[in-house]
């Protein structure tokens, strides 16, 4: 049988190569350290952790990165059997030696029977001749090929630098303070003039929220990103810097908007939410990207108006990371659209983290094989953490509708705002309210996700 390459020997690289090989159907992985290294990178190994050594939570029942865990156990990741193995102490955190992880994916990888490694940097797209390809290079993929990966998919499909505005989950907003409006009531295409919501802030209000940006406390970018500050992308701490009108004119202005709970006192100041994935359960605040530390963020964003128990899906960030538009350019199994051959896997599909980078992974190396086969394999169910990453990444996404065209698809890790809703299981007879509720609808989502993702597999037991 024909093998199948894989591009970049990292987390997606390494377990698509393994997910591949373990179905029968040879692979070549082409990594390019030590030929050539990356600004993170620090050694030769495969899957090598650039920064924290922790996958997270391995809560698998509560906590959204631990059900994708536990998935990913029940699909044989290498990635998870090797840090299974290789497990420090943290808690409820799953940590690892990086050492004895990476090694342990090398060897295992090395080991397998139809696995061949080819040290080597791709430095173009991979040629027609090669057939089935997977491109898993990540957020630092080597110049060359993310030229060329640009030159065959546009110049604003490739980004190199994410801009990442927080997202709230609708239902810790407080929308008796809140409001659904559109500025001047604008109907854009597909909107119906209530696609925003509004968090009004008055005079004091809003002049202590800019100094707390001021003041709160920044992560710095590293030496090798450079500062990617451009137009239209500020971080919102820079420009309330710049002046204390800034925000009121940019962002935060509250012109066009009437407060539907008291219209008439004008709010000061406004922070807007967009719609931020089809179920309508998260919303990302609109031009607040910024480099203040997570909890700086927390503290200070739940000061705003109806956010006061805000929880966040994702924080805000900036930072070098290669990735593609994939809603627009990969079809349902990460497919170039353009090219049907490559397909993308890891960050550089628009996942965030090392577990998600190494589950997307998982996902290409079996949608791969399985067509190598002439099989059929259909899409994870969008009630497992594999399906609902999956359907991130390659669709559902809103666009703006006051501003049509606007790219806004931005990388996130995996979180329950992108699940569907389930109905949360009542406890003796009586509703459950506050954090009882949301703990029974945490299981609930996870308990039915873990019998889809069985189904799925072709468990025996589901
Ligand atoms: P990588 O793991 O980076 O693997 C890509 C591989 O492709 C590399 O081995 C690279 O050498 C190789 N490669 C690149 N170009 C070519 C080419 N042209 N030819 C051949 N090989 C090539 N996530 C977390 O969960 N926790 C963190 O603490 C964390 N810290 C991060 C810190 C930094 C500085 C960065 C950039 C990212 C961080 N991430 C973190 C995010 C991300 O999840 C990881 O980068 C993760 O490793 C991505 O997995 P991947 O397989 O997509 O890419």
């Amino acid at each position: 049988m024909r093998p199948i390459h894989v591009v970049g020997g990292g987390l997606a690289g390494s377990e698509a190569a393994w997910q591949i090989a373990q179905s029968g159907v040879p692979v070549i992985l082409h990594e390019m350290r030590p030929t050539r290294g990356t600004d993170a990178h620090k050694g030769e190994g495969l899957a090598e952790l650039v920064c924290s050594n922790s996958f997270r939570s391995d809560d698998s029942e509560t906590n959204a990165v631990g059900l994708l865990h536990a998935e990913m156990r029940l699909a044989g990741s290498l990635i998870m059997a090797a840090g299974d193995k290789h497990q420090l102490p943290a808690g409820s955190a799953l940590a690892v030696d990086r050492d004895g992880f990476s090694d342990e994916v090398t060897a295992r990888l090395e080991a397998h029977p139809l696995v061949t490694i080819e040290r080597e940097e791709v430095s173009g797209l991979p040629p027609e001749e090669w057939g089935s390809t997977i491109i898993a290079t990540g957020p630092l993929t080597a110049p060359d090929l993310a030229h060329a990966i640009q030159a065959e998919t546009g110049a604003d499909s490739l980004a190199f630098f994410d801009a990442i505005a927080p997202i709230v989950h609708f239902d810790s907003i407080d929308m008796n303070i809140c409001w659904f409006q559109s500025r001047y009531d604008k109907v854009g295409p597909g909107g119906t003039g209530k696609d925003y919501i509004n968090c009004p802030l008055d005079k004091q209000q809003y002049e202590a929220f800019v100094s707390a940006l001021i003041e709160g406390e920044k992560t710095g970018f590293k030496k090798w990103e450079g500062t990617p500050y451009f137009d239209g992308c500020l971080p919102i701490e820079v420009m309330a810097e710049r002046g204390v009108e800034t925000l009121r004119h940019g962002p935060m202005k509250p012109m066009g908007l009437t407060n539907a709970h008291n219209p008439t006192v004008k709010a000061y100041a406004v922070v807007q939410l967009r719609q931020d994935n089809a179920l309508g359960s998260l919303f990302n605040m609109v031009g607040f990207q910024t480099k203040l530390k997570h909890g700086e963020q927390v503290r200070i964003f739940r000061m705003i108006p109806g956010l006061e128990n805000a929880e966040f899906a994702r924080l805000g960030g900036l930072h070098r990371n290669t990735y593609l538009n994939s809603p627009e350019l990969l079809d349902g199994t990460l497919r170039l659209k353009s090219r049907p051959d490559l397909r993308f896997a890891g960050q550089i599909t628009g996942c965030e983290g090392y577990v998600e980078s190494a589950s997307i992974g998982l996902l290409a190396g079996r949608f791969a094989a399985a067509e190598a086969k002439g099989e059929m394999l259909p899409l994870p169910p969008i009630t497992t953490a594999f399906g609902a990453l999956l359907g991130h990444i390659t669709g559902g996404h809103i666009v703006s509708d006051d501003e049509p065209g606007k790219r806004s698809f931005q990388p996130m890790n995996v979180n329950f705002g992108l699940f569907p809703t389930v109905e949360v299981p009542r406890a003796e007879g009586k509703r459950l309210r506050g954090k009882e509720k949301t703990i029974a609808k945490k299981r609930a989502l996870t308990a039915r996700a873990l019998v889809d993702c069985r189904k799925w597999l072709g468990h025996a037991e589901a």
